[in-house]
């Protein structure tokens, strides 16, 4: 058997397609929806990153302010374009890339953002409005890996889901959205114990550990649907660092039921996802936190 591939390039391309649709209609109202993007030092995995986020911004019609600063920035300094950007009325969505150079205190820089404006959704309101299951701004990863599990079982009720990784980005929302959506969810670390046998009981895998092909193709249970976050750059020998995720992809495409790839999986689904929260934080930034807004 071969698992169905679950494609992230399409499924984000559909989401910019309806993210530039409502931008349009909202432009129609006078709003246009505004990004900002800080980036600090000149980490060229970041600079890659921030360019494909201002670029498909742009592209969906939404506007974006470039903040490029020196490595040497300080923590005041940051804080200081923060609450620029936060008073900003044309600034709907804050995103300040990570990471941060070490001088920084990142977690005061994260908190200074207006939660109305953390379209990264990383602040501890809507960290915590996530896990009490209230309306918050959720972040992008974890939303796309939602999104493309949803486009081959779009009732995931009762299902057993797993969760490897428990950071604040990915793995910790990822567990709340599979929660909201009744699947009964493990979620698992370095420290956990016996991880091919809690693999080979979900239904719902998703890895998020940053080791790449740390996840055994046999581990996977036959069937199961599979979300690679992974994104690691190894030296196949070829020369050029080649892009690997954290599942070992060549032997669990021969169990799953569905596999993202990687790349072309999650990769482009978090942009899409960074997109949307920037349109929905402008409805409700001008018609209210009843606004009707975009669904993922
Ligand atoms: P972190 O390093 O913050 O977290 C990694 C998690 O994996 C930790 O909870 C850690 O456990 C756990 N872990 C590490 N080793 C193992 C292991 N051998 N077995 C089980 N669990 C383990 O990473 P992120 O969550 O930020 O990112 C995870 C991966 O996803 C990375 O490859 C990253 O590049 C990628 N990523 C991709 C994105 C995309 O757009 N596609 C966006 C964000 C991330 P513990 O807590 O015990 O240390």
């Amino acid at each position: 058997m071969t698992a169905t591939l679950i494609d992230g390039r399409a499924a984000a391309e559909r989401l910019r397609q309806r993210v530039a649709e409502r931008t349009t209609e909202l432009r129609d109202h006078g709003l246009i929806p505004g990004l900002a993007v800080v980036l600090v030092g000149d980490d060229p995995a970041s600079r890659i990153y921030v360019g494909s986020k201002t670029r498909q911004a742009q592209e969906a019609g939404l506007r974006h302010f470039d903040h490029r600063l020196p490595a040497t920035t300080t923590t005041a300094e940051l804080l200081q374009l923060v609450q620029k950007l936060n008073a900003d009325p044309d600034v709907h969505g804050i995103l300040v890339q990570l990471p941060l150079p070490a001088a920084v205190d990142s977690a005061t820089v994260l908190a200074a953002i207006d939660p109305a404006k953390d379209v990264d959704g990383f602040h501890a309101l809507n960290a915590g409005r996530l896990a009490l299951g209230e309306d918050a701004t959720v972040p992008c990863t974890p939303l796309g890996c939602l999104i493309l599990i949803r486009e081959v079982l779009p009732d995931m009720r009762g299902k057993r889901a797993l969760v490897i990784g428990r950071s604040n980005i990915v793995g910790k929302p990822m567990v709340q959205l599979l929660l909201q959506n009744d699947c009964t969810v493990t979620i698992a670390h370095s420290r956990t114990r016996d991880l091919p046998a809690l693999c080979g009981e979900a239904e719902i895998l998703v890895a998020a550990i940053g080791r790449p092909k740390a996840i055994a193709g046999d581990w996977i249970r036959q069937g199961a649907i599979v979300i690679d976050v992974g994104i690691n750059r190894i030296d196949d020998g070829s020369g050029k660092p080649k892009v690997v995720g954290d599942v070992d992809f060549a032997t669990a495409v021969t169990r799953a039921g569905a596999i993202t790839p990687v790349p072309g999986g999650v990769g482009p689904m978090t942009i899409a996802c960074l997109l949307l929260n920037t349109v929905n934080a402008a409805i409700r930034s001008r018609f209210g936190v009843a606004a009707e807004i975009l669904k993922p």
